[in-house]
């Protein structure tokens, strides 16, 4: 399958070159340029299917040409020491765990696959550094997933005192490959230095720049294995129409969930769940997009006024208007209501959810109550409880169960560098460190 921009269908490249170049030069984001029919590999997949079993057969098709099966086992069994869990909670609800993963984001799984990929697209000898911005957990995932891959520096950038949870022997002053750098300044000086770095032609081709956050689609596309290994989980139960309730921010998870779909998925609809920041519910019921500037919720990592994945659903809406009308629920979930939802799911069902779940729980009971008759929504449950230990106590009554790498994540670490906010100073950290 070839990628092409959301700017431009005339521009088609490879899945190497999405990945390890990022963004095309038209300003637009990456998206898959044609269809690719799944089902024939995943519709008969028995329930026992291991996770990697599954990525290992459907990635080498979706990647044809690219990633052979050999390869593709090999990517899959080295990036999932972790697996998503289905739950089911009643005739018509389930939830898909995605927290399971090193950092209890469902953002490992991308990042995860990521890595794993650009390792075995590199080979024999390719180098590539990866560049990414955080304030602290995508830090963690990032360099739990780079960490000891040939030809890789991952480089990440902190604004101050969020280098946490790291391990000190994978950094590149250690002979590992992780590059830790403190900036002097904010996340959105991190972001622009970044920014900086890859319209510096010369420095960017010399090192092989890419970006390790979610606007590459080496992130993006990963995330449609969880669909469909929802789908072989649940099917042999399934009455009625198929829903997916995606909490969501910047939109990711959902539009992996219609590229899954249109790859083969049998999925009658998607509930787009947003916080009190629900600007893209407009969109959804076929008016314009506007963005706004977002506001403080409960679930903050759905604090999003501008998703930065506007483009690549306009994109998908503007191939099928009519069926995406039809497909695309939009609820609001504001927190009282997400705080009342984590109350029930723990009442109703034993289940513990953070806010982000929550807000995906309470859309899919909505939903249940009223537009659907028959039928069974599985929520995505985004995030780990744990991680909103207090939060979930209070509500509950119960603490969540941790793990280890949890606590972890909380542990500050010195950085390989701290530097000044400009490019030169970022450059030549890189330059010294490697
Ligand atoms: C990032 C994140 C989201 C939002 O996901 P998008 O794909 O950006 O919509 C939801 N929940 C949690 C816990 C997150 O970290």
């Amino acid at each position: 399958m070839e990628f092409s921009s959301t700017r431009s269908k005339e521009l088609k490249v490879s899945f190497r070159d999405a990945v390890l170049h990022c963004l095309p030069p038209d300003g637009g984001l990456y998206v898959p340029a044609s269809m690719v029919d799944l089902r024939p590999f995943f519709l008969y997949m028995d329930s026992e299917t291991t996770y990697p079993e599954l990525v290992a057969t459907v990635a080498p098709v979706l990647l044809q040409g690219e990633l052979n099966p050999i390869s593709a086992a090999r990517v899959a069994e080295s990036a999932f020491s972790f697996e998503p869990e289905l739950k089911r909670l009643d005739s018509n609800l389930s939830v898909l765990e995605l927290h399971n993963g090193p950092t209890g984001v469902f953002k490992d799984f991308g990042i995860a696959f990521l890595a794993a990929v650009m390792e075995e697209l590199l080979k024999p000898a390719g180098h590539a550094m990866t560049l990414t911005a955080t304030t602290g957990r995508t830090g963690v995932s990032v360099a739990h997933a780079f960490k000891g891959r040939a030809g890789i520096t991952a480089v990440i950038l902190y604004p101050e005192g969020h280098v946490r949870g790291l391990d000190p022997s994978t950094f590149v002053n250690n002979g590992g490959n992780i590059l830790p750098i403190q900036i002097q300044g904010t996340f959105d000086d991190c972001q622009r230095l970044i920014r900086d770095a890859f319209e510096d032609r010369p420095f960017a081709e010399r090192y092989g720049l890419t970006s390790a956050n979610t606007i590459n689609v080496g992130r993006l596309l990963p995330q449609v294995f969880y669909f469909l290994y929802a789908f072989i989980k649940i099917k042999k139960e399934l009455h009625g129409d198929l829903l997916f309730s995606v909490p969501s921010g910047n939109f990711g998870n959902l539009i992996a969930g219609l590229y899954a779909w249109k790859f083969g998925l049998p999925a009658n609809g998607f509930i787009a769940a947003m916080n009190a920041n629900d600007t893209f519910g407009d969109f959804f019921r076929g008016q314009s997009f506007v963005p706004h500037s977002p506001v403080r919720t409960l679930s903050r990592s759905m604090d999003v006024g501008n998703p930065s994945n506007y483009e690549r659903l306009a994109a998908f809406y503007n191939e099928a208007p009519a069926v995406m009308k039809h497909m695309v629920y939009s609820e609001r979930v504001d927190d009282e209501a997400t705080l009342a939802a984590m109350e029930r799911a723990w009442k109703r069902y034993g289940l513990h959810l953070d806010p982000h779940g929550a807000v995906g729980f309470a859309a899919a009971e909505r939903l249940l109550a009223g537009d659907i008759e028959d039928g069974h929504v599985v929520v995505l449950s985004t995030g780990h409880p744990a991680k909103y230990a207090e939060l979930v106590t209070k509500v509950t009554g119960k603490a969540p169960i941790s793990s280890e790498t949890l606590d972890n994540l909380q542990k500050e670490v010195a950085p390989v560098a701290v530097i000044p906010a400009r490019l030169d100073a970022l450059e030549s950290a890189i330059a010294g460190a490697l």
